[in-house]
């Protein structure tokens, strides 16, 4: 056999996938389920490297080397299983079977155990990046063994983005520790742009800026410590004009956001994980309730869609700036507390700072300031919570009262940013000396008797409520 690896799955990723790493010198072998894509790829880009077209996945088999590395890239789910079940027995123990959709991290755990028992290697990786991504050189979070990297690694570093000439590409764990870094990476996406799509909100309706006066705000943003794919990507969206009617592009889509479930996994893993993010919880509902025509018809009826006239004091696009940052520094520190939980809880003992790293480029949530958490985890990689690492402690501190300032002005305008009021939320609720919470815990005991501790003494404790309130040890 020819090839070094094979990939099945030739929609836009695999495709692009497959022509990234022929460009790399890599022989591949390719094959997708209607052979029409594969016939299509060979046909305008055979040019660009060494392929091998496969008509069956049998002959995709046959067409690689031992032991074989085949990356399936296929729509999650059904069509994974599909592909899995039809793959394992054609190939021999010690083949390795890469998995390089969006796969939900159990899922991933229950396709490596199953694969083991027939002696071969199952690796979740997790591609970010989009399609040109996958072209250009994607983010790339391997999970899955030792072995299984010692196979995949050089081709996978070597189609990554590179910073600084470091691969964005990783073996960040084993097991389903790479489809888990992914899954954050999109829950993390989620509160950055509900973050900028506030942002904007308010820029337009407080600040009085017109999409295209935002999108320079946004480039100037993008010059300094924001600078990110998505801030970048904003000021271009923004100052695109719809060619059918001329008006601002933004205004001509439909506001109501879609979501292919990966900020709702997220949210769901760190509910069981219990770690508070509350930055990718708020995005993903906000994108719920946009969808929600019927009851957002009905409160527009019941309460009409006034804005208050916003009270705007003082310099109101450089307070929007430093909220924003503070509360992206607050998404982000949660979603690093949910891959160290989830690391814990599942014994993977990923490094954050290598994940920084490997989404400093190539991935969606690229941004200048990850430089700065890999600094953060790399000097102490035990880390309480990155919002007290030095560098992010002063950014909070500096960002505050503009923060404040920011989410005053919106709810008394009436303008949503349940991501920049809940961080802000957050961020009080870590740091005050006693929270309501004892309230919650007093009123748990009086109707379910589950007990309290008190704050001077050791033990636990029982008010018999309904007699004598007497005290006792439970
Ligand atoms: P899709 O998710 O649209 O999946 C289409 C591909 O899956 C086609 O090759 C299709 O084959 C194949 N397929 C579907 N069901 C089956 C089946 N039962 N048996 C065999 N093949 C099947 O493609 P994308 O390229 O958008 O995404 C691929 C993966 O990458 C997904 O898991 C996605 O979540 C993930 N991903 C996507 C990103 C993106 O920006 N689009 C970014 C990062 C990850 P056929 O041509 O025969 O229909």
């Amino acid at each position: 056999p020819r090839a070094t690896i094979a990939l099945t799955g030739l929609a836009v990723m695999g495709r692009n996938l497959a022509r990234n790493i022929a460009r790399q010198g890599h022989t591949i072998a390719v094959h997708n389920r209607t052979t029409a894509r594969k016939d299509a790829l060979l046909e305008e880009f055979g040019h660009e490297g060494d392929f091998v077209g496969c008509d069956s996945l049998e002959e995709l088999v046959a067409a690689v080397q031992r032991p074989r590395t085949i990356i399936v890239m296929v729509k999650a789910g059904e069509g994974t299983d599909a592909v899995i079940d039809e793959l394992v027995p054609l190939l021999d123990e010690g083949d390795i079977v890469v998995d390089a959709g969006n796969a939900h991290p159990d899922h991933t755990r229950r396709r490596q155990q199953a694969l083991e028992e027939d002696g071969l290697h199952f690796v979740g990786m997790g591609v970010s990046g989009g399609e040109e991504g996958a072209l250009e050189g994607p983010s790339i979070m391997v999970g899955g063994s030792e072995h299984a990297y010692t196979n995949l690694g050089p081709v996978v570093e070597s189609i990554a983005a590179r910073v600084d000439g470091t691969p964005c590409a990783a073996h960040v764990g084993p097991d389903a520790a790479g489809h888990f870094v992914k899954m954050v990476h999109n829950g993390i996406e989620y509160a950055d742009m509900q973050l900028i799509a506030e942002s904007f909100d308010l820029l337009r309706h407080l600040a009085g800026l017109e999409p295209d006066a935002a999108a320079a705000v946004f480039a100037e943003w993008n010059q300094g410590d924001l600078e990110s794919f998505l801030i970048e990507m904003t000021a271009d969206v923004l100052a695109h004009t719809d060619a059918q009617t001329g008006r601002p592009f933004v205004d001509v889509v439909a506001d109501a956001a879609e979501q292919k479930g990966t900020g709702r996994w997220t949210v769901q893993s760190a509910l069981d994980l219990g770690v508070p993010v509350t930055g990718i919880a708020e995005a993903t509902f906000a994108r719920s309730l946009s969808g929600h025509e019927v009851i957002r018809a009905a409160a527009r009826e019941a309460f009409g869609s006034d804005q208050a006239a916003g009270e705007v004091d003082g310099d109101l696009v450089d307070d929007v700036r430093a909220a924003l940052y503070a509360a992206k520094v607050v998404a982000y520190a949660q979603g690093f507390d949910q891959i160290v939980a989830g690391s814990r809880e599942h014994g993977w003992d990923v490094d954050p700072a290598a994940v920084a790293t490997i989404w400093r480029g190539g991935c969606i949530i690229r941004a200048r300031f990850l430089d700065r958490i890999q600094e953060a985890y790399a000097a102490d990689p035990d880390l309480t919570t990155l919002l007290t690492a030095p560098f992010f402690a002063d950014v909070v501190r500096e960002s505050l009262d503009s923060w404040r300032r920011v989410v005053v002005a919106a709810a008394r305008a009436g303008i949503p940013a349940p991501v920049l009021g809940g961080s802000l939320a957050y961020f009080d609720g870590l740091r005050r000396e006693r929270l309501p919470a004892a309230l919650i815990q007093a009123l748990r005991d009086n109707f379910g008797a589950h007990t309290y501790q008190r704050v001077d003494g050791p033990g636990t404790f029982h008010t018999d409520w309904a007699g004598d309130r007497s005290q006792s040890e439970a």
